[in-house]
């Protein structure tokens, strides 16, 4: 079983457990609005691994206000396969040495480079260039000056640039971060947030280099740490971290566990954990009045919510990567920012380039500007 299968199966798991608990939903109406057939936006993915090809491509079947209309890869059978699969003229695919003639094409609208994580910064500024409108899969970049200088790109074309968090656009999330807002079971004072799944070994996948932007803080650790955040509805003040690798042949110059803990103000502690040697995802948030959480919190489907005095609440399972999709469309036809810019993982990356800090001066507290 390869990597990204061990991945998949462990989020099928996921849901079909939630499934089997028949829990009641609470109904959820999506905020995507539908602007017809002849508005739907031309989307190209650039690169075609396990994320474009088992999960984007799928959602895009399912998108209103935007469609397949581009592939960019390096491998020609891919081009073939997939361009036949969903109908993509010759025309339209490309590979990486002429991604640049994509400005040309009229038929693409948006560009969204789901690549290594060491590859985010250079193809972002070559489709801001191209004057597409642009997503980038989390972790947006390597460190945050690499965000900046997207960010900075982007602004200059006048073209937007939106980061994958997916779990923004699903209801489960959205109902934690109404939440933090409302302040049902009182006051917050410390959140617990893990993500993680295990890496068969041995293995060489880039997940697992240093070059590429691997280990388990740049997969996985973003989810834990963007659950810290909008569990709370605040920005940390401060971070210590610690870092582990039992099998520095697997991970080679990476972690393959963090703990990572954010003081926020109000006196509020999150300690979160993320791994490549684990399946693990939960959310616990403690409140005055007990605690809450989503377990899983970070699944493609199979969400589950739980609530003080053993209650708990559902959403209908939905699409996560179209509504994703779908919203980040609507903000772009509709010119307005969207849920998740530039800016926001560039947030998580400052928080990040602390959480290495930390780890390199042996677990320092470092404090956020
Ligand atoms: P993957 O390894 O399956 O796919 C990466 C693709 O990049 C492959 O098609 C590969 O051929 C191509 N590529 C081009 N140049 C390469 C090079 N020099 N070395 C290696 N591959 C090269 O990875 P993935 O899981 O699809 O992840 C891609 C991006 O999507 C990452 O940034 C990852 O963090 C993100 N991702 C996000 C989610 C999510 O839920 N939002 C889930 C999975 C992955």
């Amino acid at each position: 079983m390869n990597n990204h299968l061990n991945r998949r199966t462990f989020l099928t798991q996921m849901s079909a457990a939630a499934l089997a608990t028949g829990l009641s939903s609470i109904p959820f109406i999506s905020s995507a609005r539908s602007l017809g057939e002849s508005k739907k936006l031309g989307i190209a993915l650039v690169g075609l691994g396990y994320y474009s090809v088992d999960e984007l491509m799928p959602a895009l079947q399912k998108t209103q206000n935007v469609k397949l209309t581009g592939l960019v890869t390096g491998t020609p059978e891919k081009a073939k396969k997939y361009g036949e699969k969903y109908n993509i003229p010759k025309t339209n695919i490309y590979n990486y040495q002429n991604f640049d003639e994509i400005a040309k094409n009229p038929a693409i609208d948006v560009i969204y480079i789901v690549l290594p994580n060491s590859m985010h910064k250079e193809f972002v500024l070559r489709a801001a260039k191209a004057g597409k409108q642009v997503i980038c899969e989390k972790p947006m970049a390597l460190n945050a000056a690499e965000c900046r200088e997207m960010i900075a790109a982007c602004q200059k074309a006048g073209v937007s640039l939106s980061i994958g968090y997916r779990l923004h656009y699903e209801p489960y999330t959205q109902h934690i971060m109404k939440m933090a807002k409302d302040k049902p079971f009182g006051d917050i004072s410390m959140v617990h947030a893990s993500a993680g799944w295990r890496m068969e070994r041995p293995n060489d996948h880039w997940k697992a280099k240093s070059k590429f932007g691997g280990g388990a803080m740049m997969d996985m650790g973003p989810y834990p740490l963007q659950a810290a955040r909008y569990a709370t509805g605040l920005e940390p003040v401060a971070v210590t971290a610690q870092m582990f690798n039992t099998a520095p042949e697997v991970f080679e110059g990476v972690d393959e566990t963090t703990t990572f803990q954010l003081e926020f103000p109000g006196n509020i502690v999150a300690n979160c954990t993320t791994t490549l040697a684990a399946n693990v995802n939960f959310l616990n948030i403690n409140a005055e009045r007990g605690e809450y959480g989503l377990r899983p919190f970070s699944g493609y489907g199979g969400i589950h919510g739980f609530l003080p005095d053993g209650k708990s609440f559902d959403f209908p399972e939905m699409n996560q990567q179209a509504a994703q999709m779908d919203e980040m469309c609507l903000s772009i036809i509709e010119k307005r920012p969207c849920k998740t810019p530039g800016e926001e993982g560039l947030r998580d990356m400052i928080i990040i380039d602390a959480i290495r800090e930390s780890v390199q001066k042996g677990g320092k507290r470092i404090v956020l500007k």
